[in-house]
């Protein structure tokens, strides 16, 4: 069944989901509920002995020739040893029971967390590009589902289960003690049932709208985070600080709006409990005073601290209402992470021994999924063991078409192959193996520099590392760092961070190359050293390269020129210049942004 984050879930729903997650513990589930059970006895102890206590002392009083003290003390006796028992045995019990159900909520949650890592990891790009599931809204739905879910279960065995559990003995200790009182009991049941299900339908918009909102707010920090610089060096401060202001006003109104139901409904269901009590109360005295059979003056309190605890569980009926219905919202966005099986990345089964990188891309039309009608009808030959230029303004499509040979994304239209086999027929793994990712800003993970250019070839050995290190040109800066290889990544500057990302595909040592805007943020003389083992590495390979240095793209073989997602020129880059148009534009103006001729007469001087 594959639910989506917009399907409604239900409680069924809720537990047929959630009961996978929990079967692994089947026997951690089973001794909470024996000691569900034990504690559920425990808890009418203390009415029975407040019963027999009354009795057996009124019964003391009533005797013609005054107390019997040696009697009367045996009763306290008997009473004090009962219930102090009783109060080591509960709380032997209760430790039991809610040691074993916390350490199922945390088993619970640590599964939840590893299955839905695991899921995110699987998932293809473009569920990621969906506006449902930006970072902080994902990271939110994922946090607060976890959390959310593993309570569910902890509030089941521990709160909801006892107190149940409790409330039904009770209740069949009161019909057993007398019908009517019993009925009365049962007949308050129904109405706090009505007016909690009132109160659980009337406030479940605001809670889900709650929810909306505390994604939205996550998502807004996350980004007043990742823009910091921009923030400050724009003096955005205020404006921004406003922006999260609103979203947190618009949050307190409804939170408050939610409290002031709550509160409306939970001195409703007081007043409903007090009436029950007082009725029992009624009853019973009615039923001593005619003097009905069984009925003693003990059996008042009795009754009252048995429909104390038929009441209990209702009493906290709407707060496992709101934790229910929590769950069932919370639910609904993890559990659609989960059932996107639609999402999850897609392979094929070829995997071939040798990979020669000739991608043919045959009448290609591109959409994002948030809209963006990236490529149009594009037809390309990119061929093995030849540089290909793909030349454009920004926003041209050229990463887009990247993004395709990769299989992050899937065309909506026409079809793509590599060596002559459709991508989708491509085992994705071995097909990305054979692929070297050169981005314009590549990421560093936490870990030390050796850690980091050995990402994609864990098995490689330091003198490999040492290799692609010097092939990429950083060797010598890492060196003069104080702990060498040892030092974390993420000090290295945004330069060096773009050679480690070059020595990671030299290590990986790929037959096809992508290159997207490789020398973008580095400076001059890096560039020129990048472009050298770039050179030295694009032998004998494919290489597809995005750049917007003529340099780089007067190397190329063969070059294709895009402009808003139409391909509008190709060939080599000589002939495609004498054709003149856009590749001629971009040619000139940059060579003039670079100042070409007095650069030239400044080399004469
Ligand atoms: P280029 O690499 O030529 O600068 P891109 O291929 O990155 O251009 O982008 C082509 C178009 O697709 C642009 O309009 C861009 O806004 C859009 N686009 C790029 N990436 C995404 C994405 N992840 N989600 C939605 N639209 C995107």
């Amino acid at each position: 069944m594959a639910e989506t984050p917009s399907t409604r879930m239900t409680l069924w729903g809720l537990l047929q989901n959630i009961l996978p997650f929990v079967r692994p513990y089947r026997w951690l589930v089973a001794a909470t509920l024996v000691f569900t059970l034990i504690g559920s006895l425990m808890a009418q102890v203390n009415a029975v002995v407040l019963d027999r206590a009354v009795d057996a002392i009124n019964a003391l009083m009533q005797q013609p020739g005054g107390v019997v003290w040696k009697a009367a003390v045996r009763i306290l006796a008997t009473i004090s040893i009962v219930l102090l028992s009783k109060e080591v045995i509960g709380a032997i019990v209760t430790f039991c029971q809610r040691y074993l159900g916390e350490r199922l909520r945390i088993l619970v949650s640590r599964d939840l967390s590893l299955k839905v890592v695991e899921r995110v990891l699987s998932l293809r790009m473009s569920f990621f590009a969906e506006a449902d599931n930006e970072t902080g809204r994902l990271q939110s739905r994922i946090d607060r589902g976890i959390m959310s879910l593993s309570n569910t279960v902890n509030n089941f065995f521990i709160e909801i289960l006892p107190l149940f559990t409790s409330a039904i003995l009770a209740l069949v200790l009161m019909f057993a003690a007398n019908v009517y009182v019993g009925l009365v009991a049962l007949c308050i049941i129904p109405i706090y049932f009505w007016v909690t299900n009132i109160q659980a339908q009337r406030m479940k918009g605001g809670r889900r709208n709650i929810f909306g909102g505390h994604q939205a707010v996550s998502q807004g920090i996350l980004s007043i985070l990742e823009s910091m610089a921009v923030i400050k060096s724009f003096n955005r401060q205020k404006i921004e600080a406003d922006r999260q202001a609103d979203l947190q006003l618009s949050m307190t109104d409804l939170q408050l709006a939610t409290r002031r139901q709550s509160y409306f409904f939970n001195g409703l269901k007081s007043f409903l409990e007090q009436i029950g009590t007082v009725l029992i109360i009624i009853l019973t005295a009615y039923l001593v005073l005619t003097d009905y059979p069984g009925m003693s003056i003990g059996k008042i309190m009795y009754h009252v601290m048995l429909f104390s605890n038929v009441s209990a569980p209702i009493r906290q009926l709407h707060r496992i209402y709101d934790d229910m219905n929590d769950a069932l919202i919370y639910a609904e966005g993890f559990f659609g992470i989960l059932h996107a099986d639609k999402d999850v990345e897609a392979t094929g089964t070829y995997r071939p021994k040798q990979v020669h990188g000739d991608f043919c891309l045959n009448h290609v039309d591109f959409t994002y999924p948030g809209g963006t009608h990236a490529l149009h009808d594009i037809s390309m030959n990119i061929p093995a063991g030849k540089i290909t230029a793909l030349v454009g303004l920004s926003g041209a499509g050229k990463s887009t078409v990247i993004n395709l040979l990769d299989k992050f994304y899937q065309p909506q239209g026409g079809s793509i192959s590599l060596d002559g086999h459709d991508l989708n027929e491509w085992d994705t793994e071995c097909l990305r193996e054979n692929i070297g990712l050169v981005l314009q800003k590549n990421h560093i993970f936490e870990g030390s520099i050796e850690d980091n250019i050995r990402y994609g070839q864990p098995n490689a050995t330091h003198e490999d590392v040492v290799r692609a290190a010097r092939q990429a040109f950083i060797y010598d800066q890492i060196m003069q760092l104080p702990n060498g290889f040892k030092t974390s990544a993420t000090q290295l500057s945004g330069g060096q961070q773009q050679r480690i990302a070059i020595a990671r595909m030299f290590i990986k040592n790929p037959p096809i190359i992508f290159l997207d805007e490789p020398t973008a943020s580095l400076d001059a003389i890096a560039t020129e050293q990048i472009k050298a083992s770039i050179d030295a590495i694009k032998a004998g390979r494919t290489v597809v390269i995005i750049s917007h240095n003529i340099g780089q793209i007067i190397d190329a073989d063969y070059i294709y020129v895009l402009q808003n997602g139409h391909l509008v020129q190709s060939g080599t880059p000589e002939t495609v210049y004498r054709e003149g148009g856009l590749y001629k534009d971009i040619f000139d103006a940059s060579a003039r942004s670079m100042n070409v001729d007095k650069i030239a007469n400044a080399m004469h001087v």
